[in-house]
């Protein structure tokens, strides 16, 4: 089986959807990082193209530094197909990199692009079924075998189910955007025209570019914000991943 992911998949969440109006499982919000690091050492982080522009513009680094692009053997996302985007090479999920086995933002065991991390990384290591009203209906916590958390006093569920959303939101979008490249991937396919590359996709999400050095450009994203507008995200170095 590949690395597994920093969330779950979408297949997976919609399975666990239950009935009632009773919200399940608001202990885990007792659950406190203490900063192990474990999390960015374990679990690949996979991106939305919101994920991309938010790093781009913090980091100043084009896409393709920031990117691992991982085929299906490589990574446990069976529960999530339409993510995969085709390329010449294959099927692949777009990662956040990885440099000497781990996230190649962990640094000193603190994350340095706290406030612009991505949104995975936001939610881990809660597991969130929304209703439809859109407060918290199920909470369940992933794989925390490696996590070494401790229990304090209960975070805003408020919080957990706004970040839920957006995350959802993005996620969607996401999505919809490599479904129409994989259709336009699969028709030159058909007509015996070569394959767009990965440089190619990322112009389709309209990324901000990124000026001469380390300078970014800031664009507005057609429909949505880039900002880290979380709570706590301008705090300074490693905070919890769900904070
Ligand atoms: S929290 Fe930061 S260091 Fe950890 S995986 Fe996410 S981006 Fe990387
Ligand atoms: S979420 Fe868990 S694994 Fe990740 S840094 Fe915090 S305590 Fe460590």
């Amino acid at each position: 089986m590949g690395a597994t992911v920093l969330r779950e998949s979408r297949q997976n969440q919609h399975r666990h959807v239950v009935s009632g109006h009773v919200a399940h499982g608001l202990r885990h919000l007792r659950f406190h990082c203490t900063r192990c690091g474990n999390c960015c050492r374990q679990f690949r982080v996979p991106l939305t193209d919101v994920d991309l522009a938010r790093l781009v513009l913090a980091t100043g680094r084009p896409p393709s530094e920031l990117v691992d692009w991982l085929s299906p053997t490589e990574v446990d996302m069976t529960g999530e197909p339409e993510s995969f985007v085709v390329l010449p090479e294959g099927r692949r999920l777009m990662t956040l990199a990885w440099r000497d086995e781990a996230c190649r933002f962990l640094a000193a065991n603190e994350c340095s692009v706290h406030a612009d991390r991505p949104m995975s990384c936001r939610g881990y290591p809660f597991s969130v079924t929304l209703g439809r009203r859109g407060g918290v209906r199920r909470l369940r916590l992933l794989d925390i075998r490696d996590c070494e958390h401790t229990w304090a006093a209960q975070q805003n569920v408020r919080n957990v189910a706004r970040q839920a959303a957006t995350q959802e939101a993005e996620l969607v979008r996401f999505t919809q955007r490599v479904v129409a490249f994989n259709r336009s991937q699969r028709l030159r396919r058909r007509v015996g025209k070569r394959l767009l590359d990965d440089g190619a996709f990322y112009e389709t999400l309209e990324l901000p570019t990124v000026g001469p050095g380390a300078d970014a450009v800031a664009v507005a994203l057609p429909g949505l914000s880039v900002a880290s507008d979380f709570p706590s995200s301008e705090a300074s170095g490693f905070r919890p991943a769900n904070e």
